[in-house]
């Protein structure tokens, strides 16, 4: 069956931003088959007609960095810095983990994400001594998109070691093609400071073999720097280079602490850097300096990081935040513009994390789209710069319908894949049998 969405504000996205006001999209089979003006030719008798009331339309966002397997331990460690955060409250917690934790961590990650706008993320996972398949059918079942990764740490023993690589191998093979093909993997090296350079090579031969991208945290604190120039001579951007890293698309989360030396490497690689402002400022990392990188024509996407350091998935904090920074850095209103910064929060990182078919409203691409409905809402009123609300306004609480390939997942703010109530209990629930 096609569904016409009709007589609202559509906000494509596209290469050209091109913005129809009382517009009409037309879906078949998860698919875009029209996208522009209201046009009565391209109806046929047996559409089924969805009158959008005057909501604001635009593709969904693309959250290209999150931990959703952390959402049960948001509030954990305000006021620390990357390191001791990690080591002290992050892995102590998650070592704690069983099935059942993680699995209504990442319900709820995801429960969040849906009803803030985001319908595509790109998620790394630490699944110590848990049910992968519990896990992973849980996420399918919320109809998210994306590309989820197992995360690779040299941590332990050797055997420890070597059951880590062989555990993340066999996740990218098994979910490579996911949930009706919704869902992929990713290669996931921790990090430069957590990842031996053996591991380092062998997450390199694993993406090739799987011809997957490589997702890692790379260039976020001046410590980490200062540590892998300790250790190898050389800075980070460099030292995974040398090991292979950027011989097939990757994707750095962070890259707060670049040179100029680097993002030539970044750019000349094709390096893509999702970017999490909000994180980068909660860990006291630093602000990373989003414009020089545009400027190389490096790939940006925007990211939250895990709850556990931002501490939400709102992606309109977040790209409002990006936009922010850049011109408080540069003391210029010009730097990230409005259209630039939803660009990066959708098309740019969709392209990013390798998934071109959707971050875009454009024929042929995937029907994933969010509505907004600004009547009753002082706060995106008067409604004329509807583009500029949508960066410097609009909140994820203000999203009311959520569609991914032509299916809808959110309605009037109420999430119909997941049981929000069970989900929000249980957390509570569980939460307290972790100890810290
Ligand atoms: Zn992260």
């Amino acid at each position: 069956m096609r569904n016409v969405y009709m007589n609202g504000t559509f906000f494509t996205m596209d290469s050209g931003n091109r913005i129809h006001e009382t517009g009409m999209l037309i879906e078949e089979n998860g698919t875009i088959q029209y996208i522009g003006p209201y046009a009565a030719d391209q109806l046929t008798e047996h559409d089924h007609i969805v009158d959008l009331k005057g909501k604001w339309v635009l593709p969904g966002l693309v959250n290209t960095h999150s931990h959703i397997l952390m959402t049960i331990l948001r509030g954990i460690g305000d006021d620390m810095l990357l390191k001791p955060w990690l080591t002290t409250r992050v892995f102590p917690l998650e070592a704690q983990y069983d099935t059942e934790i993680a699995t209504i961590s990442a319900q709820l990650g995801v429960l969040e994400m849906l009803l803030s706008g985001t319908t595509a993320c790109s998620d790394m996972f630490n699944p110590i001594g848990i049910d992968v398949d519990a896990v992973m059918d849980a996420i399918g079942a919320t109809g998210i998109t994306g590309a989820i990764s197992h995360t690779i740490f040299s941590f332990g023993s050797e055997q420890e070691q070597r059951a880590n690589l062989q555990a993340a191998e066999r996740f990218a093979k098994n979910y490579k093609t996911w949930a009706d093909g919704r869902l992929t993997t990713m290669v996931a090296p921790h990090s430069t400071y957590t990842c031996s350079t053996q591991a380092l090579v062998e997450s390199v031969r694993i993406a090739l073999d799987h011809k997957l991208m490589v997702h890692i945290h790379l260039a976020e604190t001046d410590h980490e720097v200062e540590e892998i120039q300790a250790s190898y001579g050389v800075r980070p951007v460099e030292h995974a280079r040398r090991l292979g890293l950027f011989a097939q698309p990757t994707i750095i989360a962070h890259g707060v602490v670049l040179d100029d030396e680097e993002r030539a490497i970044l750019s000349a690689c094709d390096v893509r850097v999702a970017h999490n402002p909000i994180s980068n400022l909660k860990l006291g990392s630093g602000i990373a300096d989003i414009s020089k990188l545009l400027d190389r024509g490096i790939k940006v996407g925007i990211g939250t990081d895990g709850v556990a350091s931002n501490n939400n998935f709102d992606m309109f904090e977040e790209l409002r935040t990006a936009a922010l920074l850049q011109k408080g850095l540069y003391k210029d209103a010009s730097k990230l513009s409005t259209p630039q910064v939803l660009a990066l929060a959708t098309r740019s990182g969709a392209e990013a994390m390798g998934m071109p078919q959707t971050g875009s409203l454009e024929v042929n691409k995937h029907a994933d789209f969010i509505t907004i409905d600004p009547s009753n809402k002082p706060h995106l009123q008067p409604v004329r710069e509807a583009l500029s609300h949508l960066v410097y306004a609009v909140s994820g609480r203000d999203v009311c319908d959520v569609y991914i390939r032509g299916k809808q997942v959110v309605r009037n703010s109420h999430c119909l894949t997941i049981d929000a109530e069970k989900v929000i209990s249980e957390a509570n629930r569980l939460q307290r049998k972790l100890k810290w």
